[in-house]
């Protein structure tokens, strides 16, 4: 079962759906769209157009459990599922249900290692451009499709986009940071003003000019080792340099000057290490 909080403006406007926990170890877009419920049910904001519908726990048995996901990767199979087999297929078939019913979608998440928040911009139209500027985000990333062949229509962002919708995923920062949740809140805010569900929110960030950054490779941990260095998101790294030492005797290097994205020091062998990325 997934809960949906549904709040309806008496004048007509876009109608938005946020996501949160649909990787159920990063609780910044639950807590986050918790605080939002709460808020609009008091009175305490306002929504003055539009309809606006908020589901914080979109993978609820990974939640409680804090794992990210029970039986398959939900952001992975987002799709409509004929003959479900798995959790995540029924979740994803309910979520599904609630995309097509909106035009926008924002699907907050976090990541492993220490992270300024970013975005992606695949599906690039002026639309996500002036949504993404009206975040203030420091980072964009492009080419996570070209890494992931064949797999286009199973995250959230590709479904609601096969759909004809305008979607963001934005990562908030790191998941075991409790701070992390209250990015995803200004995240969220920022989006009810910029899309006209709400009057303008008063963000105390610094203005960021966010800088596109394409990614070129995902490293899969394949043999056991290490990493290096306690890598941020981001972190500069230097064609040649050695970013993860391998058992085996051997090293993992940097193709080229650019950052590295997601490290996740603790990755277990068959998952996604870290990926590579140069300024676009
Ligand atoms: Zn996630």
């Amino acid at each position: 079962m997934i809960e949906a909080r549904v709040f309806c403006s008496t004048r007509t406007g876009p109608q938005l759906l946020m996501l949160g926990g649909v990787h159920g170890d990063e609780p910044c877009g639950t807590v986050a769209l918790d605080r939002l419920a709460q808020e609009l049910s008091s009175g305490q904001i306002e929504l003055t157009a539009g309809r606006l519908t908020l589901v914080p726990r979109a993978n609820p048995k990974a939640g409680a459990a804090n794992e990210r996901y029970k039986d398959i990767n939900l952001n992975r199979v987002m799709q409509k599922h004929e003959n479900p087999h798995h959790y995540e297929h029924f979740i994803a078939n309910s979520i599904c249900q609630h995309v097509d019913h909106v035009d926008l979608v924002l699907d907050l998440h976090a990541v492993t290692a220490p992270s300024a928040p970013f975005t992606f911009l695949d599906w690039d139209t002026p639309a996500t451009r002036s949504w993404i500027k009206a975040l203030n985000v420091p980072y964009a990333l492009t080419g996570w499709d070209a890494l992931y062949p064949g797999e286009t229509g199973s995250t959230t962002i590709s479904y609601a986009n096969g759909k004809g919708k305008t979607a963001l995923v934005v990562e908030c920062g790191q998941k075991t940071n409790p701070t992390t949740a209250d990015i995803a809140y200004r995240i969220a805010r920022l989006t009810l003003a910029h899309l006209g569900l709400t009057g303008p929110y008063a963000d105390d960030t610094p203005p960021a000019q966010t800088k596109i950054v394409r990614m070129t490779k995902v490293v899969w941990k394949e043999t056991e080792g290490k990493l290096t260095g306690a890598f941020e998101n981001f972190s500069p790294v230097t064609a040649g340099q050695v970013l993860a030492q391998l058992d085996n005797g051997s090293t993992l290097t940097a193709d080229a000057d650019g950052v590295i994205i997601m490290p996740k020091a603790t990755a277990v062998m068959g998952e996604e290490w870290y990926y590579l990325a140069v300024p676009e």
